[in-house]
């Protein structure tokens, strides 16, 4: 191309903007006001979120032969959050400004000395602990014995099952457990859309290795795999850093730890963490329930407690990622001087909550509406499609907008002719492909990585 391309990154506002213009993400519960750390994911938004968990399931389940789906409830027995150390561990230290009555979590400030919102000096009240776990009842009574909580995470699900799961499926290690599900937490300060809220949803895989010196081999190995999925789904390498934590920064009985970070338009931001967590977990769990949680090896006729490595996503993080990351403004000079603009979504096309868009070159025009809708029913249900009619110019724009790789064109000569315009998103480029290759192309074209 000779056209002099300018590209420059998005900011929140416009990631926020196009959000709800075209409906990826809007507020929770918007017609009252909202309410602070919660969204609803519009038609696009929920495509594109169930898209991306497809794309974890399968890379990490679906593939594989050496991991097991789970799903577990999202209320467990309150021992569960005593065992875990949620309930006397999972504090933040929170803060009050006196004058403006912002409140921020300690670990969040740069200095205690002066308020990042109204710059007030020592306007800070005593930090409190403030346990991040939401609260409800089980049962008729509101009382301390019918107390549960909303999980803060889906792991725990998995470890109190280990032994039903490694049983009933006939697994021995190494293996896995993988559940994608909503988790809670009370957070002090929900922000950045969707990337810090009270409920989300978490992908996580625990996977359960033998205590036979391997395992930081696997949780090599895991991190390898985490990465390659991010970069075969797009994510520019450039935006993601692997963020090896030290020995003070991990807990006592953690060999290894990664914090998985996207340079997001207000810094680096935590996706996902991948962590070494030792015999831990269950060990924490057998000495509550008293239950035995250990593998028996029938091999060697011993019992012993697995090593777990754990990879730990946030799926409403990594499809606020798939967005800000796919976006771009494209200012160009066409030849003749004048400037033009597109945003385009530079989406997967597994990702794209559009795959396919069939337009009709004209509103009016019986022959060519039904030959264009007849071409898009039988697209559907291979791929994602959209049907649409009217000016092709701002067609295009609109599918630009939401990130579809390809637009299907029919015209006067595809009455004639029986082939149709196929226009890629990124490249802008147009071929004629006939009507009857059309799906093979797209097929060819449209797939997963
Ligand atoms: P942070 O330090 O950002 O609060 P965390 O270290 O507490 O996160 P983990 O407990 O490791 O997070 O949870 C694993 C993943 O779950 C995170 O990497 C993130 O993607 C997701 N997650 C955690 N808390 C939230 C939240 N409040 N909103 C959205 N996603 C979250």
């Amino acid at each position: 191309m000779d056209e002099d391309t300018t590209k420059e990154r998005v900011t929140m506002d416009e990631i926020t903007a196009l959000a709800k213009r075209r409906g990826f993400i809007f507020q929770s519960s918007e017609i009252y006001g909202g309410i602070g750390g919660f969204y609803d994911y519009g038609p696009l938004g929920a495509a594109l979120k169930r898209n991306v968990k497809d794309a974890w399931w399968r890379e990490t389940v679906e593939i594989r032969d050496d991991v097991v789906p789970f799903d577990s409830s999202i209320i467990m027995h309150p021992d569960t959050w005593k065992a875990s150390g949620h309930i006397d561990q999972f504090h933040d230290r929170m803060v009050d400004c006196k004058i403006c009555k912002h409140r921020f979590r300690m670990d969040h400030l740069k200095s205690t000395e002066q308020c990042p919102d109204c710059g007030s000096k020592n306007s800070f009240t005593e930090p409190r602990n403030f346990n991040l776990m939401l609260r409800t009842f089980v049962g008729p009574m509101e009382d301390t014995a019918s107390t549960a909580y909303l999980r803060p995470e889906t792991a725990q699900g998995i470890f109190v099952n280990f032994k039903n799961i490694y049983q009933t499926a006939r697994k021995r290690p190494p293996f896995g457990i993988a559940q994608i599900g909503k988790s809670f937490r009370n957070e002090i300060t929900p922000g950045n859309l969707t990337f810090r809220v009270r409920e989300f949803e978490q992908a996580e895989l625990e996977y359960f290795v033998p205590d036979d010196g391997g395992d930081l081999e696997v949780f090599k190995a895991w991190v390898e795999r985490r990465k390659m999925w991010y970069s075969k789904f797009g994510v520019k390498s450039e935006r993601l850093r692997f963020y090896e934590l030290t020995a003070e920064e991990r807990p006592h009985y953690a060999k290894a730890g990664i914090d998985v970070e996207y340079l997001f338009p207000w810094g680096w931001g935590e996706l996902e963490s991948i962590a070494h967590r030792g015999t831990y977990d269950l060990d924490a769990h057998m000495h509550l329930s008293g239950k035995d949680l250990q593998f028996f090896d029938e091999a060697n006729k011993k019992k012993y407690t697995p090593i777990l490595i754990e990879s730990s996503a946030g799926m409403d993080r990594t499809t606020l990622t798939m967005l800000i990351d796919a976006y771009e403004k494209e200012r160009s000079t066409d030849p003749n001087g004048k400037e033009t603009e597109r945003v385009v979504l530079h989406f997967h096309p597994m990702i794209a909550p559009v795959q396919v868009a069939v337009f009709s070159l004209a509103r009016n025009k019986p022959e060519l509406v039904d030959r264009a809708r007849g071409i898009e029913e039988r697209l559907r249900g291979k791929f994602r499609t959209q049907y649409d009619e009217g000016n092709i110019g701002q067609l295009y724009r609109r599918q630009d907008e939401i990130g579809t790789p390809y637009c299907v064109t029919v015209d006067y000569d595809s009455l004639t002719d029986q082939t149709v315009t196929v226009r890629e998103r990124d490249s802008m480029r147009q071929e004629r492909i006939s009507i009857d290759a059309l799906a093979a192309y797209l097929r060819q074209n449209i797939d997963w990585p």
